[in-house]
């Protein structure tokens, strides 16, 4: 059985190994003239970790990651707002949250494929879905091409969703604007975690080779850019507690990664249409608050190639793909509401609303110490199909 993967992120590359495990021939076709991942870090959860395990491909993940204590949210002058120790996410969910590089976590599932199986620098233009009886075909700015499955991982801006889901409005801004930094991780004591101030978040996740992915957040104007993002940055958190100046201060203005996030605020109707799948962002592209996205990504490619991958036949696949959707379509739009909820706590525009979580969030640390924790379990306890 053939199977080409539109789109070489995190959802294409797990849904493109699992297949191939599974015996599939298996064509990335991937617009960009190298593997090259957007973003600089990434926290990969004990459920991405559960899904990375299915291609026999975990455990090499979690040796990127050094031993995380503590971690903790701050306010912007330093005082707590909650602390959560890692061995007690480990206890709950098996495993603790690895961060790391995203180069090295995509070097890892790219590595589980011959290289022949990818086609760079391929852009795909359109897709006829096919049905129980017609194989699907991909359009391509190199001419068509014929699988019996096609998935659409091909990101927020998914050209394959509109050709799927024509009457889908598609991504919308969320309203808020992030940056991203790599740096060297500055000398002094500091607790990875997040610092959260009125309407920005900024985040801080100490890697294994001494540096540290640093992301911020703000409401902001769609579309806006600023001459130096690095100046921004300063003049938006330069105030805050250590390190967040610091890290700010040791980027290199031109590396600074800008981004406005976009949502799938409507959910896709299915995550399938004939013999095509989709999957990752392209299907529920969602506000980065639960560090979700990728490890989404990656239980949908699990997920896929677990229900297809026994698939002989066209109808077999068509069949198989309707198993997808009612696995994944109601847990994808409960991740992008759960994103967005999260979010809005997170970025507060109202002062007393803000004073109102820093007091619940401290009491609640103190009474019921893991229900932080607890309340992750939708999210993080998912277990891949067997
Ligand atoms: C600030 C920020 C922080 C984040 N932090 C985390 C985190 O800690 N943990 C987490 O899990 N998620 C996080 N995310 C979300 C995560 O980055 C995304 O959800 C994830 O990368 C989506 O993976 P994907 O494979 O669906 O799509 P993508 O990674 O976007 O990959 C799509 C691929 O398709 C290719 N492509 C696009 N169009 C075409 C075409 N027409 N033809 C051929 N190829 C095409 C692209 O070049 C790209 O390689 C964060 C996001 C942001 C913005």
């Amino acid at each position: 059985m053939k199977a080409i993967v539109v789109g070489a992120g995190f959802g294409g590359l797990t849904a493109a190994a699992g297949l191939f495990q599974r015996g599939w021939d298996v064509t990335v076709v991937e617009r960009a003239p190298e593997l090259r991942p957007v973003g600089s870090g990434l926290a990969v959860a004990p459920n991405g970790l559960r899904a990375l395990d299915t291609l026999g491909a975990g455990d090499t993940v979690r040796k990127l990651a050094a031993f995380q204590g503590d971690a903790a949210v701050t306010r912007s002058d330093g005082r707590l707002i909650a602390r959560t120790a890692s061995q007690a996410i480990i206890r709950r969910f098996g495993d603790a949250v690895i961060p790391a590089t995203r180069s090295s976590v995509m070097d890892v599932i790219s590595g589980l494929l011959p290289t022949d199986a990818f086609r760079l620098g391929v852009e795909a233009k359109g897709v006829e879905p096919g049905s129980a009886s017609q194989r699907p075909r991909l359009l391509t700015d190199s001419g068509p091409l014929e699988a019996d499955l096609i998935v659409a991982a091909d990101g927020v801006n998914s050209v394959l969703r509109k050709a799927l889901f024509p009457e889908h409005p598609g991504a919308v801004y969320s309203g808020i604007t992030a940056w991203r930094l790599l740096v060297p991780t500055p000398k002094g004591d500091f607790l990875p975690g997040e610092v959260w101030g009125g309407s920005k978040v900024f985040g801080i996740t100490p890697l294994v080779d001494g540096r540290t992915y640093a992301y911020a957040a703000d409401y902001a104007e769609p579309g806006i850019t600023y001459p130096d993002e690095k100046a921004e940055l300063l003049r938006r958190f330069g105030t805050w507690h250590f390190p967040v100046p610091q890290l700010i201060s040791a980027a290199d203005s031109e590396t600074v990664l800008h981004n406005d996030i976009y949502e799938i605020a409507k959910p896709l109707s299915a995550y399938h249409r004939g013999a095509v799948a989709i999957l990752g962002d392209a299907a529920h592209a969602m506000t980065p608050h639960l560090g979700q996205g990728a490890n989404q990504a990656m239980e949908d490619g699990v997920t896929l190639a677990a229900l297809v991958g026994p698939s002989k036949s066209s109808a077999e696949v068509v069949t198989a793909l309707a198993h997808y959707t009612a696995l994944r379509a109601p847990r994808g739009a409960d991740m992008v509401r759960r994103s967005h909820r999260m979010g809005a706590l997170t970025q507060s525009t109202s002062r007393p609303k803000e004073a109102l979580r820093n007091l619940g969030m401290r009491l609640a640390g103190r009474l019921v110490p893991d229900l932080a924790l607890r309340a992750m379990d939708p999210v993080v306890a998912w277990q891949p199909p067997r």
